[in-house]
């Protein structure tokens, strides 16, 4: 397979990847690791004019923490980049967690973050992940940037709040506070696959042990990255028992609608919500504790 004739250019500054896609809009589309553009172009589902190669923008490659304890993530870091880090592993141990799930090492050495979420398959691990820890995205133009909220971000299949002449340049990432406790499982038919079901868990326990936040997203459960707000607030103010957890989980497979595909029927996969939501939680509170 070939895709159709197109032009590439690979800008040095940032000033200059936005300004080449503003002149240009939908023709253009930017390319970060190539692991879902190529393909779709291999298969001419995408068939953008001109590609604007990113790996050459200075300054959209860097980890940082900032002052306030958040991790700023640049558009083309690595998943590698970030899955190897030992300091993300000990403040934002899901992310690690989650992105050893997310396909296989060499195209975790490729793919980018940014690349990843702009993307914005529903199956994919990350952007579940993004709104599970209140992630904020840095969408940037010509001229100007704004602040979205991951779970502003992701609006349908493949669709995101990016105008077209916007770049996601960064995510920024808050930090967990003491006391919380983070999980992410999933199902996949093989290791390194999309996921049937998948599910990040966030909890936070007050002085006392009790549950004093709760927040449950899963991925391949809808158009979008879906959270369980209802479920999760059920949790809010118990002591996180094995049978605050069951309910909860159950409850969280009423808000979600997984839309089947050849590996995994919607009644399949609802039941995998349930039990990996329960196991999550679990896995949760234990390490909140
Ligand atoms: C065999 C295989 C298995 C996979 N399994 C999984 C899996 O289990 N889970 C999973 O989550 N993913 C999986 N993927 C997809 C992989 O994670 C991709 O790397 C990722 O989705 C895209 O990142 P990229 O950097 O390669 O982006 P690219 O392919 O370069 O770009 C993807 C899209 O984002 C746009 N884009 C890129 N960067 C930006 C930016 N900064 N701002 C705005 N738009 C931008 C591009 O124009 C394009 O539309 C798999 C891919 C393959 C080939």
């Amino acid at each position: 397979m070939k895709p159709a004739p197109f032009d590439w250019q690979a800008p040095e500054s940032l000033e200059a990847a936005l300004a080449l896609k503003a002149a240009h809009g939908d023709g253009a589309r930017f390319i970060a690791g190539g692991q879902s553009l190529v393909p779709a172009m291999n298969f001419r589902v995408a068939q953008p004019g001109l590609l604007i190669d990113l790996s050459r923008v200075a300054g959209l490659d860097s980890l940082a923490w900032l002052p306030d304890g958040s991790l700023r993530i640049g558009a083309t870091v690595r998943y590698r980049t970030i899955e190897r880090d030992a300091e993300v592993a000990c403040r934002l141990p899901l992310l690690t967690e989650a992105l050893a799930e997310v396909a296989h090492p060499q195209i975790r050495t490729r793919g980018t973050l940014g690349g990843n979420l702009s993307h914005a398959d529903p199956a994919s691990e990350m952007p579940a992940v993004m709104v599970a820890l209140d992630a904020r995205m840095v969408l940037q133009r010509a001229g100007g940037a704004r602040e979205v909220a991951a779970r502003d971000f992701f609006l349908a299949p493949l669709t995101t709040a990016l105008a077209e002449d916007e770049m996601l340049a960064a995510i920024v990432v808050p930090p967990l506070p003491a006391g919380t406790g983070t999980a992410f499982l999933e199902v996949a038919r093989r290791r390194g696959d999309y996921a049937m079901m998948g599910v990040a868990a966030v909890l936070r326990r007050d002085g006392a042990g009790r549950c004093a936040e709760a927040r449950m997203v899963f991925c391949s459960a809808g158009p979008t990255p879906m959270a369980a707000p209802r479920a999760a607030a059920m949790l809010v103010g118990t002591a996180l028992t094995p049978g605050d957890i069951a309910a909860a989980a159950k409850a969280a497979t009423a808000e979600i609608e997984p839309m089947g595909s050849v590996q995994a029927s919607p009644a399949y996969q609802l039941h995998l919500a349930g039990v990996l939501a329960a196991r999550a939680l679990a896995t949760a509170a234990e390490r909140a504790a």
